[in-house]
């Protein structure tokens, strides 16, 4: 399996609000923008969105792939 290598924020556990305690996330592709690819994350308990992340094409290029 593909490990990821890179470190910046890939969260796997955020504050949920509607939860109220820090839940599992869902990250998922939201889109494509000139400046790289937004990404959102989601409560797996209750599929709220709680938060983005933006990956520009500089941060891609420090991600190593085989
Ligand atoms: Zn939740």
């Amino acid at each position: 399996m593909a490990r990821e290598t890179y470190k910046d924020f890939d969260a796997t556990e955020l504050y949920c609000p509607l939860c109220k305690r820090a839940v599992r996330v869902c990250k998922r592709l939201l889109l494509i923008v000139p400046q790289g690819e937004k990404y959102d994350y989601t409560c797996e308990s209750c599929g709220t969105s709680v938060g983005d992340k933006l990956v520009t094409m500089r941060d891609n290029a420090r991600i190593v792939r085989k």
